[in-house]
């Protein structure tokens, strides 16, 4: 299905359309009414995917359930089944997310373990709830458990640390679904340097064996995903890949000048893999507020405290998340705006085109802005995209059309793919 066959099927949706041409905008209320009913009719028409949800941190623990409209202020989750459908979001890539851990034989086997655990979780969750969702091994399979009105569940791997230095595992995890793996998170790991190891660079880029791991999920068809890699890294990742690769949550350097974001000539060079960037929605990366040092200090002891969050008791998981809630209530977070988001996907689409630009928002990983601040609130981006002047053809490419175009291509350069076995 294309990114705009959703777009014909909605009755309500042509109903809005047909609304919005024939009204009489003599008022500006009336034209800003107008302008909101264009953009949620195209918002909910075409097919909108986030690359980075964290997500199943909230899943590993048995009392969360995916079927409950949580309070994303009052519990701090941001993403669930009745949210995504309130706010349009037809599919998620769920992260298998470890922070990095011990390089050692014990430390690789345990990350395995975690892994393993997690896309479990996941895999779980899809089967309980069939009848709402579905694992999408495929980009057309993801757009058929839309058609089906079902939820799209993808999974991407956020950190290569569970890879160890065990090439194989590549194929392990894709056949359980991975279709991304972030090659580093905020530590270098034995695949490569990543942009924010406190110790600094420790191969200049992609190590031997990271070299390798480009090329064996060239070949698997997994994308490379180089949010979090270090500048160095990037380039490595540029010279050798033979597929078009994504940067699953990350924003543009010009903006906001943290090593997590991507400069101007790596946007450039990234259009010219073919490849795709999903602005992420995390504050830090969008926008440098105001510094507030007792928030800062409460929460680095905190943070001391609870160093691995995957490592508690759920118990411990649910008091950690308690001290959270409430250091986030005595010192509440500046957070940037939608405008501060869409100001970079308009930086994107300025040096490296419409084609190369999306979402990726790190919700229950960190992710939020001041007036969307969960899943729900999806509807007012497009509202900004169409007040900016966005098409919906530019809008359907924001917020999916990119992004399986990119899955496609990898899936076209795989080599000989097995074939895939999608539990829906
Ligand atoms: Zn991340």
């Amino acid at each position: 299905m294309s990114v705009f066959t959703k777009l014909l099927v909605p009755a309500a949706c042509g109903a809005l359309l047909l609304s919005c041409q024939s009204s009489n905008s003599t008022g500006k209320e009336t034209a800003l009414a107008d302008s909101t009913a264009h953009a949620d009719s195209v918002h909910f028409a075409v097919f909108t995917v986030d690359t980075h949800v964290d997500t199943p941190m909230q899943m590993m623990d048995s009392t969360f359930d995916l079927t409950e409209t949580h309070d994303a202020h009052a519990t701090g989750s941001q993403v669930d089944f009745p949210r995504m459908k309130e706010g349009g979001l037809d599919a998620a890539f769920f992260a298998v997310y470890l922070g990095q851990g011990d390089r050692t034989p014990e430390g690789h086997a345990e990350a395995k373990r975690r892994a393993l655990a997690i896309f479990d979780t996941i895999h779980k969750a899809a089967e309980r709830h069939a009848d709402l969702a579905g694992i999408a091994m495929t980009a057309d399979q993801g757009e058929q458990l839309v058609e089906d009105g079902k939820i799209a569940m993808f999974i991407g791997m956020e950190n290569g640390w569970p890879v160890g230095n065990d090439l194989s595992l590549l194929k392990t995890y894709y056949d359980l679904g991975g279709r991304y793996i972030t090659l580093s998170h905020t530590s270098n790991n034995d695949i490569c340097d990543s942009s924010t190891d406190k110790e600094g660079p420790e191969y200049g880029g992609l190590s031997a064996f990271g070299e390798e791991v480009v090329k064996e999920m060239n070949r698997l068809g997994m994308m490379v995903d180089v949010s979090h890699v270090s500048d160095s890294t990037f380039w490595d990742v540029m010279a050798l890949t033979t597929a078009p690769v994504i940067a699953s949550h990350s924003s543009a350097y010009a903006l906001c000048d943290h090593p997590r974001n991507m400069k101007d000539d790596m946007l450039k060079r990234l259009a010219e893999n073919g490849g795709v960037i999903q602005v992420n929605l995390l504050g830090d990366y969008v926008k440098k507020m105001e510094q507030d040092p007792a928030r800062d200090s409460a929460f680095a002891a905190l943070r001391e405290k609870y160093p691995n969050f995957g490592d508690l008791s759920p118990e411990d998981r649910e008091k950690a998340r308690e001290e959270f809630r409430a250091l986030n209530k005595a010192y509440p977070k500046k957070l940037p705006t939608i405008a501060d988001a869409v100001d970079h996907i308009d930086h994107i689409v300025e040096v490296a085109g419409i084609d190369h630009v999306g979402i990726g928002a790190d919700f229950d990983g960190g992710g939020g802005l001041a007036d969307c601040y969960d899943v729900s609130e999806y509807p007012k981006l497009t509202e900004e995209l169409v007040r900016r002047g966005y098409s919906d053809e530019d809008i359907a490419k924001i917020w999916g059309g990119n992004l399986l175009r990119v899955m496609r291509a990898v899936e076209q350069a795989a080599e000989a793919p097995s074939a895939p076995t999608a539990s829906m």
